[in-house]
């Protein structure tokens, strides 16, 4: 049998695994990906790309063409609840509540200043083509689609994986320093005793992907995701969700729509030809036609891998972990664990690193997806609360419905404090779709980061409040700078395969003291004396409001944009201190 030779494999052609192909090739570090499909995902999964993934695929040249593909921002800051499309009735066709998401709206001036980039829409099932061309532009990556990992072994050099291709039915060896499992936790997790640990099998969700012209239907083109309910289908597991697809109008005039529906785990085994009935009835318009490309299946789980490591072998994305799509975590998350990892793992593999780096991956990404495992159950089932919003009373007769309905319509103050009562319900679902927290605001711990002692950021219980810090383990504050009429973020002196050092106007010691640290752990070191002659400056001051340190203090960034240490003021011994911050970061101590 043939051996291929590789510093990484990698298990699975998904939006977390294309996504390490890309950041590796940004490394330097060569690659093969495996994917037993013969092409990317055709179902639409997730589509919401949070600003930390923006943030990410921007500084791999990526973000311009999602958002020239996806949605235009006017059209995904908000979402909307309805009672339904079509109909005559008195409770027909009417917007019933509408909230700021995703940094639209009054979120957006905050999202703007935290963040180099905004957020963005893309349907998985158009997203993963736009990563898999850019992993397969770059030579140092192989993608191989309909190839897939049938075993493997490890010991202490390597790992020997044997890949089928499915289209020849022949097998080769491929010989890697680390094998990377991003394959929804089917082949490596299980092999090297991953469990997924938690709830599943809670509820039963049917999405149907479809073609229908709407646009005389709906009257505002705001909305990117919009809620269906109304008295005949009684709230809760009556209600749907439907999110415009595009590909060419994201408006009212989308082509494309995807509608979500529960199912109760009591229900019998659901008959797909009832679901395009269920799609009319709930919008109330009985003659729509409707072209169904996919009905696809999927359970709400809330599971975590019960480690992400071992030996040399690791686990991303939903391998890892798994959870409701609510607040949009799932994806975004695999993104951004394959950010993590791959700094990591250039480093481990060109030597530059002690062995315990690898380590750092689970330290830092595991908690983060804790936190987001439960974060996106409580959200998902936040749904619930919403009935109780509208005044929807579980079990309740019909007529007691239609009533609740009317009563939030209604001109006078019936109506007034039903929908006060409403207004303050439905702000809790700001936990879901205006998760700036969430997103931006986690935090690392372990080998990889220096602590400095300085308290915890508090985090907002709403997971809406971001503050910005740069404080170790945190994601370095974003602020715009300028050099020559051209605007920077502090993001963008950062990344990649460099680590960078941040001071002010009084720092000239840590530049020496940054040469001579990385001389000595033989990484390289980018710095930036922010405000001094010759550099970026803070021309409106945004950088001093975040940097929390002083002009003469210093921000050791790693290549992930995570903050690994940093000097609020100058130091006893710059050299040393640094130094010895850098070989802790490399854990080569
Ligand atoms: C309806 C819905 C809406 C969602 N909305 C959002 C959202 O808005 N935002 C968000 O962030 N997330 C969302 N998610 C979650 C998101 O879709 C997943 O988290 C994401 O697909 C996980 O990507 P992945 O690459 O880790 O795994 P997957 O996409 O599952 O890819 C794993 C790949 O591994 C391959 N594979 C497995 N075993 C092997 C093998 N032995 N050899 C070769 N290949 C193998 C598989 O064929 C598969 O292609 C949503 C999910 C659903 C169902």
């Amino acid at each position: 049998m043939k051996t291929f030779e590789t510093p990484v494999l990698i298990c699975g052609g998904g939006g977390a695994g294309l996504s390490l192909s890309v950041f590796l090739s940004a490394q330097g570090i060569e690659s093969i990906l495996v994917e037993r499909h013969e092409t990317t995902s055709n179902l639409p999964k997730a589509h919401y790309l949070n600003q930390r993934t923006m943030e990410i695929f921007r500084e791999h040249g990526i973000a311009d063409t999602i958002y020239a593909r996806g949605t235009p921002f006017e059209n995904m800051g908000h979402v909307a609840w309805l009672t339904s499309l079509g109909g005559d009735g008195p409770l027909d066709s009417k917007m019933i509540y509408k909230m700021d998401a995703f940094g639209g709206g009054k979120m957006q001036a905050i999202y703007e200043a935290d963040s180099p980039t905004r957020s963005g829409n893309l349907p998985q099932m158009r997203l993963e083509p736009i990563i898999r061309e850019f992993a397969e532009k770059s030579p140092r990556a192989e993608v191989l689609f309909s190839h897939e990992l049938m075993s493997f072994t490890q010991d202490t050099g390597g790992v020997t994986s044997r890949v089928q291709n499915l289209k020849t039915g022949e097998s080769f060896e491929v010989r890697s320093q680390y094998l990377v499992g991003a394959d929804h936790g089917r082949t490596v997790g299980p092999a090297i005793g991953i469990e997924l640990q938690g709830q599943t099998n809670l509820i039963d969700m049917v999405s149907t992907h479809f073609t229908a012209d709407l646009s005389k239907h709906i009257v505002d083109d705001q909305p990117l995701l919009r809620w269906f309910i109304n008295p005949e289908g009684g709230g809760g597991w009556g209600s749907g969700a439907m999110v415009a697809m595009g590909p060419k109008f994201w408006d009212r005039r989308s082509e494309e729509w995807v509608f979500h529906f529960a199912f109760r785990p009591s229900d019998p085994d659901f008959d797909e030809t009832l679901i395009v009935p269920r799609i009319r009835a709930l919008l109330k318009l009985p003659n729509l036609e409707i072209k169904v490309h996919k009905v696809s299946h999927w359970l709400v789980e809330s599971v975590l891998a019960s480690k992400y490591r071992e030996g040399r072998c690791v686990v991303i994305g939903d391998a890892a972990h798994r959870h409701p799509p609510t607040t949009g975590l799932g994806l975004n998350s695999g993104i951004q664990d394959a950010h993590n990892l791959a700094w990591k793992l250039a480093l481990l593999t060109r030597g530059q690193a002690g062995e315990k780096l690898l380590d750092t991956y689970e330290q830092e990404r595991r908690p983060v997806a804790a936190r987001n495992t439960k974060w996106a159950l409580f959200t998902f089932m936040n749904h619930f609360v919403t009935d109780a919003g509208f005044g929807l009373i579980p079990g309740a007769p019909p007529e007691m419905q239609t009533a609740a309905f009317q009563t939030l319509l209604a001109d006078g103050y019936e109506g007034d404090w039903t929908r006060a009562r409403m207004h303050k319900v439905l702000m809790t679902q700001r936990m879901e779709f205006c998760a700036h927290d969430m997103e931006l605001g986690f935090q690392y711990e372990g080998y990889a980061v220096v602590a400095d002692g300085s308290p915890a950021i508090p985090r907002a219980p709403m997971g809406d409040i971001y503050t910005p810090s740069t404080r170790p383990g945190h994601r370095l504050a974003h602020a715009w700078l300028e050099k020559e009429g051209e605007k920077i973020s502090t993001h963008d002196l950062c990344g990649r395969s460099h680590f960078t050092l941040l001071t002010g106007t009084a720092g000239a010691v840590w530049v020496e003291a940054a040469q001579t640290a990385a001389e000595r752990a033989g990484v390289s070191i980018a710095v930036h004396q922010i405000g001094a002659p010759g550099h970026y400056a803070d021309r409106d001051g945004a950088w001093k409001k975040v940097r929390q340190t002083e002009e003469d203090g210093a921000i050791l960034v790693r290549p992930d944009t995570h903050v690994a240490w940093r000097s609020t003021a100058k130091a006893a011994n710059s050299t040393n201190e640094l130094t010895s911050a850098l070989t802790k970061v490399l854990c080569k101590s």
